[in-house]
């Protein structure tokens, strides 16, 4: 770890980097057979930091063809669990040992402050693989409780081959909550990284090959959504997806498997989740502080995001005025700089869609206390003002939709059961928050809201441990936590008659 590096020490570092821009299939890397190519653009400053494969239908073939080859020859799916256990804890080692390169790449792909890719995203990665190392030869079947002329047992069984596609706010960190439990289950994996964030994953997969994974066992194939995505979503040898991105696209996987083979989709998609503060809320102080970061963290590009906060009508002025002076200490910079806490926004098509938001949110007649515009323009890079809009209407499209940017909505309400009501009242259920004093309405809203995660008391509490996704169209599926591993399974029932 060099979390002492100086801005001009990181930028030396990126200067001399060198990206992996080929498909990763087989064991090797390869170009796409195409010969297409599509540019990484640097979010701090527009330039070039290099040209990536843009793989298509075919390259997906043949990505699958390998991860078929290395299921079926048993090398990883019937290799002993202690094997794999020995290999992802080495895999685990190996991102530790490359976490300044890793973090590095993170940063200079997707914009997010350095100090956050080594204090939070690779550790969290490389944690995810050890973890699930470790749970591999701690999981047991069962024998069902049958009558005395028979023995049930019941069985998990790998799906076989396990497409990941993965969103660009995250990339590391979500390739590694899929990865950690489908090859601790003994998958083999084609993962997509979005577009916008291809290059931690094509080393990754690298390091997973240096520490002993077998080839085929990981392929990964940049492109884009509408080709090497669709391609895998409806690819009839590809036994599972497992997908992290939007509701938009998380429904078009579903009709993939359906005009495919039926193949298991899991999803973790979007979320405008309502961070709850009643009057009664106790440390104002606090609550104003998670609010601040549970919105501006990771420049608001965060599923969980507390974008909606409801704040109760009597203590509104006096939360805002907090609000805002945490907010004042979150402002963005050059994601090298270690003292960066907000960072550049993946790219001109998101800050434009979150620039565009911002001009609905004032038309919709939301009043704008802080922020509003772009920052940093002298860079070339894409940059938005922590942005914190007042009297927003619960029915506003800036209340509904989600904008995966620095954008906070704030609605007042009067009560539990009208901050429920309003807290419920989108399409989607991924994380919610509730501060108050009062134990029956913290435990009376932890059950009535719709949503799959709810913090009492605080926000962005997380573990390895704890299951994590959403209900309603924030998705189907959990990462993270043993329960993980059931989506990458099937359950085999296997009788054997006692005569
Ligand atoms: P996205 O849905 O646009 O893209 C996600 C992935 O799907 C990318 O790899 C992309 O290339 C691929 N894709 C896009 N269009 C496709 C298509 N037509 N067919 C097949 N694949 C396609 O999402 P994004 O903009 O990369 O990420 C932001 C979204 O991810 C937000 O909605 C956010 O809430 C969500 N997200 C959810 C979680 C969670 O755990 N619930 C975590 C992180 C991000």
């Amino acid at each position: 770890m060099a979390a002492a590096l100086t801005l001009e020490q990181w930028e030396a570092r990126a200067g001399a980097l060198s990206f992996r821009h080929l498909a990763f299939v087989g064991g090797r890397f390869v170009p796409a057979l195409s010969g297409k190519t599509f540019s990484r653009l640097s979010p701090a400053d527009g330039r070039l930091l290099t040209q990536v494969s843009a793989c298509e239908a075919e390259d997906v073939d043949h990505a699958v063809a390998a991860a078929r080859k290395a299921f079926d020859s048993g090398s990883w799916s019937r290799m002993a669990p202690r094997g794999r256990k020995k290999i992802l804890l080495r895999f685990a080692d190996l991102m530790r040992k490359h976490a300044d390169e890793l973090a590095l790449l993170e940063t200079l792909d997707m914009g997010k402050p350095i100090s956050d890719s080594l204090a939070v995203d690779v550790p969290a990665a490389a944690n995810t693989i050890q973890w699930y190392a470790e749970a591999i030869d701690k999981v047991y079947d069962e024998i069902a409780p049958t009558a005395h002329n028979a023995l049930g047992l019941v069985t998990r069984e790998p799906v076989g081959v396990v497409a990941a596609v993965v969103p660009w706010n995250f990339p590391l960190l979500m390739a590694c909550w899929k990865l950690g439990p489908a090859l601790a289950t003994g998958n083999s994996v084609v993962l997509k990284p979005a577009e916008q964030s291809p290059l931690t994953a094509l080393r990754l997969a690298e390091i997973a090959a240096e520490a002993g994974l077998p080839d085929g066992v990981l392929n990964v194939v940049p492109g884009f959504g509408e080709t090497a995505g669709a391609a895998l979503g409806l690819h009839m040898d590809v036994d599972a997806v497992t997908f992290t991105g939007s509701t938009q696209v998380g429904k078009y996987f579903l009709e993939y498997a359906g005009r495919s083979n039926m193949k298991l989709v899991s999803l973790e998609c979007g979320g405008k989740s309502p961070h709850i503060v009643m009057a009664d809320c106790g440390d104002l102080e606090l609550a104003a502080t998670k609010a601040a970061w549970g919105i501006f963290f990771n420049q608001g590009e965060v599923c969980t995001a507390g974008s909606r906060l409801l704040v109760e009508e009597p203590i509104k002025e006096e939360f805002l005025d907090r609000l805002a002076r945490v907010t004042a200490t979150i402002q963005p910079g050059n994601p090298l700089d270690p003292a960066t806490k907000m960072g550049a926004i993946v790219d001109e098509k998101q800050m434009k869609r979150v620039l565009g938001y911002i001009e609905t949110g004032r038309a919709d007649g939301g009043e704008i206390r802080l922020g509003g515009k772009r920052a940093r323009i002298e860079s070339g890079g894409y940059y938005i003002e922590p942005t914190v809009f007042d009297k927003v209407s619960p029915t506003a499209r800036i209340a509904q939709e989600e904008i995966f940017g620095p954008v906070l909505s704030t609605i007042t309400f009067n009560g539990l059961d009208e901050a429920i009501r309003i807290g419920n009242g989108t399409i989607y259920g991924l994380a919610s928050a509730i501060w108050t004093k009062d134990i029956d309405k913290a435990l009376k809203a932890a059950r009535a809201l719709r949503a799959g995660l709810v913090w009492i008391n605080g926000w962005d509490e997380d573990d390895i441990t704890v299951p994590f996704g959403g209900v309603k169209q924030s998705g189907t599926g959990r990462d993270r936590s043993l329960h993980a591993m059931e989506k990458y399974t099937q359950l085999k029932s296997t009788w054997i008659s006692i005569r």
